[in-house]
């Protein structure tokens, strides 16, 4: 995904695009390969499509992209159990965190 991008924040994989249908086509091995900015992007979308049913002043979700986003958000329901807020990306911790 860091080789193959149509900006941020616009949507995460691409209608008629060829790339972007064979990286839907493996949601496992695209998620894996986001670099950091994909991954809040694609984090940052799923959480406003779900919790507002648009995209706001973000460009409108992709069909494409709209099963990733559909992962992305069970994800964040999981982890909202477990304490962490809806929309907020998980952040690594820095060296100076890791003890
Ligand atoms: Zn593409």
């Amino acid at each position: 995904m860091a080789n193959h991008s149509h900006g941020i924040p616009g949507p995460v994989l691409i209608d008629g695009c060829l790339t972007c249908h064979e990286l839907a086509a493996k949601l496992p091995a695209c998620i894996a390969m986001f670099d950091r900015n994909h991954f809040v992007n694609a984090w940052s979308r799923a959480a406003r499509l779900h919790m507002f049913g648009d995209m706001g002043g973000m460009p409108p979700q992709s069909s494409l992209e709209t099963p990733l986003l559909d992962l992305l958000w069970a994800f964040q329901v999981q982890i909202q159990a477990l304490g962490w807020p809806i929309g907020h990306v998980p952040i690594a911790p820095t060296d100076a965190d890791v003890s």
